[in-house]
């Protein structure tokens, strides 16, 4: 399925047989309730099934005992137009990672396009419309947070007022523009974040030629919102520098897939020792030179919790509520009034944990039994996890 409309309702959907809820919720990641009754969209009830609400579903589904957790959030993408990009010349890039339990995707501004504006008309003109252009236009479902400027020198005040007042509610990485100076960066964050635009800041080597170094003091002057990729992306500042910007400064610390895999433990690490794991959340970087990642995600998933040692249901949060909370998103959590967008997942077949959460942390990849967004299958087993030992179905779909 390519392309679903977004205007359709999921009506009263009941989730049911639920063996393992994952919430999302890195202070309990783990909730005792087995249904969960949607309705258009929006969670109305989580609990047992004896206790809820189950009369006049639409649709309802047996997990048959599977996973069921909030849809993964990739928190750092770089899409351009529609399911392309042409940075690989990949078509259907995105319904691929949908495939791989991801919901959401973050921009982290759309650099990739070809012949991209650099002017600062061209820059505002670009970043209004990949906001429109994904707000109307949802590959396979997955709801795309685009229109991410990449800041410029010259850029003042009204700019980041008039980005705002038109949608455009992220900064792309700063570091990939002109902007490559602590204090530059530190004022044009600063405006960004008066006018409700969140920001990221590139860390690290150059990603591709043409774009830039930023160290740790940068990113500490800067002080924007997400510290982008802090392991790298790929080429990661020292581990030193890394654990560094974890402790002395409070935001958000992004991990990827397409980073430096050393520093990502490392970071991961630091994160639980300073006792912040809320400000852990994940992201692939892609499509990027190292092409793109359907299973990005949930291989950030089993990579840091078989090698940073943290519990599977943990590092779920990571990808899901966590992300959530410091993007101000609708999803990502199972919880009352939350989107209906969930990954159903099982231990990949012939994998040798008892369970989900321990394949996970043995550093298997779980397998996607279906994916809902918001209500609505979008689908079932997936065709590029490995195949999960049991899989959620639709038992009835009344209409
Ligand atoms: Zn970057």
């Amino acid at each position: 399925m390519a392309e679903i409309a977004t205007g359709g309702k999921s009506g009263k959907v009941v989730i049911q047989n639920i063996g393992l809820l994952l919430s999302g919720d890195i202070d309990k990641p783990i909730l005792d309730a087995d249904t969960i009754v949607v309705n258009d969209g929006l969670i109305v009830a989580v609990g047992k099934y004896k206790d809820v609400d189950v009369e006049g579903a639409r649709t309802v589904i047996d997990c048959h005992q599977t996973t069921v957790a909030p849809g993964l959030i990739d928190s750092h993408v770089h899409p351009v137009f529609g399911d392309w990009t042409p940075r690989q010349s990949q078509l259907g890039w995105i319904e691929s990672s949908m495939n791989g339990g991801v919901t959401t995707m973050i921009s982290a501004g759309e650099v990739h396009l070809p012949g991209r504006p650099k002017d600062i008309v061209g820059l505002k003109a670009l970043a209004i419309t990949a906001q429109r252009a994904f707000d109307n236009f949802r590959p396979a479902g997955v709801k795309v947070l685009a229109g991410a400027p990449v800041i410029e020198k010259g850029m003042v005040e009204s700019d980041f007022k008039e980005l705002a007042e038109a949608g455009v509610g992220l900064l792309g990485e700063v570091g990939l523009g002109t902007v490559k100076a602590g204090y530059e960066a530190k004022e044009m964050v600063a405006w960004a974040r008066k006018y409700g635009i969140q920001s990221t800041i590139h860390t690290g080597g150059p990603s591709v030629p043409g774009s830039g170094y930023i160290d740790k003091d940068v990113v500490l002057e800067a002080d924007a919102d997400v510290i982008g990729h802090i392991n790298g992306g790929h080429t990661s500042l020292p581990e030193a520098h890394v654990c560094e910007l974890c402790e002395k400064s409070s935001r958000a610390i992004e991990i990827v897939h397409n980073g430096n895999e050393k520093t990502a433990i490392a970071a991961a690490r630091a994160a639980i020792e300073l006792k912040c794991p809320h400000r852990v959340i994940l992201g692939t970087d892609g499509p990027a030179g190292s092409g793109v990642q359907p299973l990005g995600i949930l291989r950030m998933v089993s990579f840091i919790s078989a090698f940073a040692n943290i519990p599977a249901e943990q590092v779920f949060c990571f990808a899901t509520g966590n992300t959530a909370r410091i993007r101000n998103l609708k999803s990502g959590l199972i919880e009352v009034g939350r989107d209906a967008d969930f990954v159903f997942m099982d231990r990949a077949q012939h994998s040798p944990a008892a369970g989900l959460l321990e394949s996970v942390q043995l550093g298997d990849i779980p397998g996607v039994g279906m994916v809902m967004i918001d209500g609505i299958v979008r689908c079932g087993r997936s065709r590029n996890t490995p195949p999960a030992t049991e899989v959620a179905t639709v038992v009835s779909n009344a209409h």
